[in-house]
């Protein structure tokens, strides 16, 4: 275990360089959901040169890929993601607000880290089974627009997960950690309104408003909150408010909801309801509304089985040695935090260490230099939830960037290219690699993850709750 380890690391280190630039190229592209292009060619050109046969373009996604290698079972699943976020452009390394001129995507997920490390892992895998001589496929999966569209729910539904044994996935964090605990399920939906538009002064009564329904709607769902399970999540934002003119009665008006909960079916009784208030509203407004959802994400089935392995040799990488240099640049994002996020750091970090002498040891620290306990922490969503429906799934994070920086945020962004999100990546390669290879030569293993995954879904099947024959857009 000890020695293949080593080997396997050794593997990783020896390409690292390939695969730090690929994730430092990916986030200058910040390219957003579905529109990865560069991003996608990029790491298709660079497992080609390493031996993968690629697949280009799966279930109506341009920049969706399997980069393959190997043949027979088990077919090992490394997953990747490449996309940008709106909003969060900024300088890389900068510890003030300042987006890159002319840009608006940022990494401010860590994804130009993610797709990069998994690919490492990847390209390790093949390396060792090669050397080898072992049976077996690995496959590096490009999935496109994680964020906002669930780009792995379309390749799940249209089966190409369908032959895998074992999927493994990781996320930039500020903790080394295995992720286990479900993420949220997730649904995104557009209400849009049609009234009639009118001179708001000369004629209202000859005008129906669509802005009234949206606004009418959203107090609605607000007060259904009261009567809604505490774990699910509803928020909205107004896409379309009709125009800026308040002298026109506004004709067309768009919301744009997010709906979440911890299963699958919950999000969907959610819908169901908040769909009947959309249509309250437009009967109120004598409006009409079109609903569309756009994408869905599943909740997490996570397996203790691959965990497990995971953590093992998570543990074995990690505390990672920092420069000086290294720990002054992580410090100096500790102090650009948001007054509540650093607020909030002690009682996260409890939660994380509840015994007292390892949170003091760590509270204030530059980086988070250990592993963390496998704690749920905040509920996001992943289409990753999606994969763990028909493959036994599991996930790390690892240290990539300061503690307290939130994903999704400008300082996310300016350190997803920095020092410690490049010696996460390797972090996360190495672990990943590891955990492949020991499902790659061990099918007891692999069944004992199957058993396992079985029993945790209880008899349930993927609810597959995409709307049926829905392609993926860009909206
Ligand atoms: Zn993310």
């Amino acid at each position: 275990m000890e020695k293949r380890r080593a080997e396997i690391a050794q593997l990783v280190d020896d390409r690292k360089d390939i695969f730090i630039d690929m994730s430092h190229q990916i986030w200058g592209f910040a390219e957003p959901r579905f529109q990865e292009y560069k991003s996608s060619e990029l790491q298709q050109k660079v497992m080609e040169e390493l031996g993968f046969k690629n697949t280009v373009g799966l279930a109506g996604e341009e920049t969706a890929f399997i980069a393959e290698w190997g043949s027979g079972k088990p077919v090992i699943a490394i997953l990747g993601e490449f996309d940008a976020l709106s909003g969060l452009s900024q300088e890389a390394d900068c510890d003030v607000h300042t987006p890159v001129a002319g840009m608006d995507q940022g990494h401010g997920c860590g994804h130009n880290i993610l797709g990069a490390a998994s690919a490492s892992a990847a390209a390790a895998v093949k390396e060792y089974m090669e050397k080898h001589n072992l049976p077996g496929t690995i496959r590096y999966y490009g999935c496109p627009a994680e964020e906002n569209a669930g780009g792995k729910a379309f390749l799940v539904r249209d089966g190409f997960f369908d032959d895998c044994d074992i999927a493994i996935c990781w996320h930039p964090n500020q903790f080394n950690m295995v992720s286990a605990g479900g993420s949220l399920a997730n649904f995104r939906v557009f209400y849009t309104f049609h009234g009639t538009s009118a001179h708001a002064a000369g004629a209202p009564h000859l005008g129906r408003s669509a802005l009234d329904a949206v606004e009418i709607m959203n107090v609605g769902v607000n007060y259904m909150r009261e009567h809604m399970i505490s774990d699910a999540r509803v928020h909205y934002a107004v896409i379309d408010t009709g125009g800026t003119a308040p002298n026109v009665v506004q004709s067309r008006a768009q919301v744009l909801y997010a709906i979440r909960a911890p299963k699958v079916t919950e999000v969907q009784e959610l819908k169901r309801r908040i769909d009947n208030i959309a249509k309250g509203a437009a009967l109120i407004t004598e409006t009409t509304v079109e609903i569309k959802q756009v994408s869905a994400y599943s909740n997490t089935i996570s397996n203790a089985v691959i965990e497990k392995q995971l953590g093992a040799h998570l543990s074995a990488f990690v505390p990672v040695e920092y420069t000086d240099e290294e720990m002054e640049y992580a410090r100096k994002f500790t102090k650009v935090i948001t007054d509540l996020d650093r607020k909030n750091m002690p009682e996260l970090l409890k939660k994380v260490l509840p015994n007292k002498e390892d949170f003091n040891k760590w509270n204030g620290a530059a980086i988070y230099n250990f592993v963390a306990p496998t704690t749920v922490l905040g509920r996001g969503s992943t289409d990753v939830g999606d994969v763990s429906w028909v493959v036994p799934t599991a996930q790390i994070s690892t240290a990539t960037w300061a503690p307290g920086t939130a994903g999704h945020s400008w300082q996310a962004t300016a350190q997803a290219k920095g020092p410690v999100a490049d010696k996460g990546l390797v972090v996360a390669a190495k672990t990943m690699a590891c955990a492949a290879m020991d499902f790659m030569t061990d099918p007891e293993l692999v069944a004992a993850a199957r058993a396992q995954w079985i029993e945790d879904l209880d008899g349930e099947t993927y609810p597959n709750p995409l709307p049926k024959g829905y392609m993926p857009e860009i909206w």
